[in-house]
């Protein structure tokens, strides 16, 4: 089985999906991850059904299996706070509608903050969220996210997650995506990651995870910062993400990037390079190139 690899890439209104599919496969991706539209906002756009198509023969042609390409749902959407609670379930319900209507099987999202409630009660309006959004007939899953447990967020153990999916009534429609920065940060070490994967099996089951983030992180194993770092240039490190890349126990699920744009140079503030071409290479050869920043700003 081939390794299913690719990045978080941009859907603008001009192109929609096909733009999406060209951008990954500019960074020799075979999947891919977008936001239908601002990932801090919920404005939405319609769906072009003749740009879906086209971009469907481009994925056929080159062989990106739909049913690996991931949704990730707008980041500031909270189940967990009862406040906007109505107008959340109702976003997350469109979105699912919209992923289906692109044809996509798996949306990814942040289960929620305990802004202003208890964390038991900001997981029982999560799974009540998640009763109501996944009533319906669509064939997409939701796959809930490890958190790195910055501020109040919900999510930083497999225990809080279980929580969540035990009170889920749709379990063929419910699972997890594994984010390996979020986990450094929330105290899981990557360097034990067969480790991690039978405490979750234990306690989740390794057939609910649909996707795996792959990041390095800028910060030390239980730190609760979320910053994403690329790839064997962080804490986690190159060797520990290939195991989890390379597990057996996951082939079949997609691995998408999120790391960060390289700058032009140190000091400039502006978002340029994206990495994942590099990346994805390195990771394809599966040997480390200190060089990695140098060779993405093209020195
Ligand atoms: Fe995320
Ligand atoms: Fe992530
Ligand atoms: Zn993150």
């Amino acid at each position: 089985m081939e390794l299913i690899i690719g990045s978080h890439v941009s859907y603008k209104a001009g192109d929609q999906l096909l733009g999406s599919v060209k951008e990954a496969l500019s960074y020799g991706s075979n999947t891919f991850m977008f936001y239908t539209g601002a990932p801090q906002n919920t404005m939405r756009g319609s769906i072009d059904l003749e740009l879906r198509d086209k971009a469907y023969s481009l994925m056929k042609e080159n062989n990106i299996d739909i049913n690996k390409v991931i949704v990730h749902a707008p980041y500031i959407v909270n189940l967990a706070n009862i406040d906007n609670f109505d107008f959340s379930v109702s976003f997350l319900k469109k979105e699912v509608e919209r992923c289906s209507i692109l044809g996509i099987k798996y949306m990814v999202l942040h289960p929620g903050s305990a802004t202003n409630c208890s964390r038991e009660s900001a997981t029982k309006n999560i799974s009540d969220g998640l009763n109501l959004i996944l009533d319906n007939d669509y064939d997409v899953k939701i796959l809930l996210e490890t958190m790195a447990g910055k501020g109040n967020e919900i999510g930083r153990t497999f225990d809080e997650l279980k929580t969540i999916l035990n009170n889920v009534e749709y379990k063929n429609k419910i699972g997890v995506c594994l984010d390996t920065c979020h986990l450094n940060d929330a105290g899981y070490d990557i360097g034990n990651f067969d480790g991690i994967l039978d405490e979750f099996d234990k306690k989740i089951g390794i057939k609910y995870i649909g996707c795996i983030h792959v990041n390095d992180s800028k910060n030390i194993l239980g730190s609760h910062k979320d910053r994403h770092e690329n790839i064997g240039l962080g804490m986690i490190g190159f060797d520990n993400l290939l195991s989890v890349i390379y597990n057996d126990k996951l082939k079949e699920i997609p691995k998408i990037l999120e790391t960060p744009y390289v700058t032009k140079d140190d000091n400039s503030k502006e978002k340029e390079y994206p990495p994942y071409k590099y990346e994805i290479e390195m990771i394809r050869n599966k040997e480390f190139n200190s060089d990695l920043i140098k060779n993405i700003r093209g020195y």
